[in-house]
């Protein structure tokens, strides 16, 4: 029988109650999540989920946040792996990794952008070849965001040279910890180093690492990159620890500034709408109807770009399953950070660009001006998802490709490899 809202409300207050409290250990309490599926009530019963509708989700942790209980850590990597391993995954992956990811023990990473292939992603030219009972893996990635702090890594790999540039790939979780990688962390223009150059030389994998059949590659990757598309639509939160007396939340401010610290200026690169009404009205902007236009645009922007994201979670709950609509609100958040970003600007003016003690909202507002950027280009830039959306939304004419039948060996690329 399917619960309705009031229902599930009633069941996670009366679970809550009994089980929630500030002095238990984080991971202690995260396992209870675990096993009684209130952490990730969308996912399977038998995998730690309680098979609800995602709709119910902001429900539940509405429940939660009223008498300041924690929830799981759902942000960054690992909740990407998680999908991918939940679509593709063996018994084992699920029954190895996704307690660990909810009790937010394990810190995971994407190794898919290379140096030669980030939009054009399926021409990576990092190898994997079997020798003996293991793969070995030679080849540098790039962009691999949480890679310096990661236990383990999605990775995709050439297996074959002489098949099609799709259909030579395949995927991998690697463990990062081992002698054959090497994390190089990169600084932003945002003072942040959150991603990494990645370089793997004989690296190992256990065959029983490999994540969907030999050659399926692309199709996991593009699971994991839909998946990303729409999260980009709620990165709002993350990487933010709540506010709260008790060594659990004592141990939550460690895991925001430790496992989750490369997500810290993730608020900023959305553009944070959420303060545009104060600061106008602290700074006396709101008088400005210049101003007034401009905010009244972002808020509809904002507002029209939730719902379509309203839209593609009800499409999710009717069990399509995730599909290109992704690319549908990743363009729209980037275009509500794009716009935020400029209102930002008018309302504090040369203001914006001052950091330190006296700059406005601690350099909050700088920090925006320096990350919006990223929202256009992570997870597919936007004129990628505006290709996805022209060939597969609308229908319309597909790019022309000279190197989708070839084998791989025999297509021009920048890389010697
Ligand atoms: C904050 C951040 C975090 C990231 N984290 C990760 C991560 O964890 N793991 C990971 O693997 N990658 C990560 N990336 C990498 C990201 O996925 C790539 O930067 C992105 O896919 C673009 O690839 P590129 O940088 O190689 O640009 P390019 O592909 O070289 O693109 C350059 C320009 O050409 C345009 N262009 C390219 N091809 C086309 C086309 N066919 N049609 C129209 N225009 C085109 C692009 O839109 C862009 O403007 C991250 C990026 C950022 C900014």
């Amino acid at each position: 029988m399917s619960m309705n809202e009031e229902q599930v409300r009633n069941e996670v207050r009366e679970w809550l109650k009994e089980n929630w409290s500030p002095n238990l250990d984080l991971v202690e309490w995260r396992l209870k999540l675990a096993d009684s599926g209130w952490g990730m009530a969308n996912w399977p019963a038998e995998w730690y989920g309680r098979d609800l509708p995602v709709s119910l989700v902001p429900a539940i942790e509405e429940e939660f946040n009223k008498i300041g209980a924690l929830t799981i850590p759902k942000s960054g990597i690992r909740m990407l792996a998680a999908a991918t391993i939940l679509n593709h995954g063996s018994d084992m992956h699920k029954e190895k990794f996704l307690k660990r990811i909810i009790t937010g023990e394990d810190v995971w990473c994407q190794l898919f952008s290379e140096p030669g292939s980030g939009s054009d992603l399926a021409g990576a030219t990092t190898k994997a070849v079997m020798v003996g009972n293991k793969w070995v893996v030679n080849g540098q990635k790039v962009w691999t965001t949480s890679a310096h702090k990661a236990h383990w890594g999605l990775l995709l790999a050439r297996t074959d040279m002489d098949d099609t540039k799709h259909r030579g790939l395949s995927y991998f979780i690697i463990d990062m910890n081992q002698p054959g990688v090497e994390t190089q962390p990169l600084m932003q223009m945002n003072g942040h180093a959150s991603f990494n150059q990645v370089f793997l030389t004989d690296a190992e994998v256990l065959p029983d690492f490999q994540v969907g059949e030999l050659g399926d590659g692309w199709q996991v990757a593009t699971t994991t990159l839909m998946h990303e598309r729409r999260a980009a639509d709620s990165l709002r939160s993350w990487g933010q620890a709540s506010k709260g007396d008790g060594p659990i939340y004592d141990q939550e401010r460690v895991e925001t500034e430790t496992t989750m610290q490369p997500y810290k200026w993730y608020p900023q690169r959305a553009g944070r709408v959420d303060l545009i009404m104060d600061r106008a009205k602290e700074t006396g902007a709101i008088k400005d109807p210049a101003i007034r236009q401009e905010i009244a645009k972002l808020m509809t922007l904002h507002k029209s770009a939730e719902w379509t994201a309203r839209r593609a979670r009800a499409a999710q709950e009717q069990g399509k399953p995730q599909g290109p609509e992704g690319s549908l609100g990743k363009l729209a958040a980037s275009n509500v950070a794009r716009a935020a970003a400029k209102v930002h600007t008018l309302i504090s003016g040369a203001d914006a660009m001052l950091t330190g003690e006296d700059s406005p909202m601690d350099g909050t507002i700088a920090e925006i001006l320096v990350s919006f950027p990223a929202s256009s280009i992570a997870g597919g830039t936007d004129e990628i998802q505006k290709n996805i959306i022209s060939e597969r939304v609308l229908n319309m004419p597909k790019e022309t490709r000279f190197d989708a039948d070839k084998p791989f060996k025999d297509i021009p690329r920048n890389t010697v490899s």
